[in-house]
């Protein structure tokens, strides 16, 4: 998840909602954004993500 603002020269910036860094400033285009959000690699969302997965984990363990 991304949060995209559009500065006042008509660039954009997207800030990753996960860990709240600036993944890319004064981008020209919606593909370019996309382009660095694809690349952006997430400790934030990595680590929620293995979380979930360990919770799910454990709670199919409780049903057996
Ligand atoms: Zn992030």
């Amino acid at each position: 998840m991304y949060s995209r603002t559009q500065n006042e020269n008509g660039t954009y910036n997207t800030r990753c909602l996960y860990c709240f860094l600036t993944v890319a400033s004064a981008v020209e285009t919606k593909e370019d954004l996309e382009q660095h959000e694809s690349q952006h690699v997430c400790p934030e969302r990595a680590l929620s993500e293995l979380l979930a997965a360990k919770t799910a984990i454990e709670a199919q363990a409780k049903r057996n």
